[in-house]
């Protein structure tokens, strides 16, 4: 099937994009909906199957990536797959809506170099990687090694930040919402 538009926000882990993600898809609910990724990693907390990830296991995922399912993929951590199914964003095209994606920086930019003009890829900034350490300490989801393998990971996606279409510094959450509605606002437009 021919695909239809999408927005992608990419993001260090902490940065604020899952909220701001989230705010957009109660404002836009008739025209944008997310886009559920599969992941090797298990459950966090309070978290669903089929609403916030699709869970699979480890040969799971593997066999996917061999059935050549995915749009992206990525390991994002060692040992640990993400990606988009390609069946995922058809689903949400054929209702005539425009897919949103939640994923990290290098999918995101593998997102937008596939559809590129039908893309609009938003780097959300953190304010500084101090905050983002703080933020990932305040969610207390993360084991610290796992905090500090993220903060790694963000001093190296911020450096990728200008071959984003936008981005959005997330300092103050109310002005990166009004920014956010904007952008979308826009793109959605066109
Ligand atoms: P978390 O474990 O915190 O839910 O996600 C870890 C990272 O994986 C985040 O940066 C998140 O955006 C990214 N991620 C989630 N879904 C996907 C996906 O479908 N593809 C890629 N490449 N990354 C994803």
């Amino acid at each position: 099937m021919s695909a239809g538009k999408l927005i992608i926000f990419s993001a260090p882990s902490g940065a604020g994009k899952t909220t701001i993600v989230r705010h957009l898809l109660k404002k836009f609910s008739d025209q944008i909906e997310f886009s559920i990724s599969a992941t090797s990693r298990p459950r966090r907390g309070v978290e669903e199957n089929g609403k916030d990830y699709y869970y699979l296991s480890h040969d799971e995922f593997i066999k996917k990536i061999e059935n050549e399912e995915f749009l992206e993929w990525e390991e994002v951590y060692s040992g640990i797959f993400y990606g988009t199914l390609r069946s995922e964003a058809e689903k949400i095209w054929a209702k005539g809506k425009t897919v949103i994606f939640d994923i990290d920086v290098e999918g995101g930019l593998n997102l937008k170099n596939q559809f590129k003009k039908n893309a609009l890829a938003i780097f959300v900034m953190p304010p500084s990687i101090k905050t983002l350490e703080d933020r990932l300490k305040l969610r207390k989801t993360d084991s610290p090694e796992s905090i500090a393998r993220r903060i790694e990971k963000a001093e190296r996606e911020l450096k990728t930040a200008g071959l984003f279409d936008k981005f959005l510094i997330n300092e103050k959450l109310e002005i990166a919402f009004v920014e956010a509605e904007r952008i979308v606002g826009e793109f959605l437009e066109e």
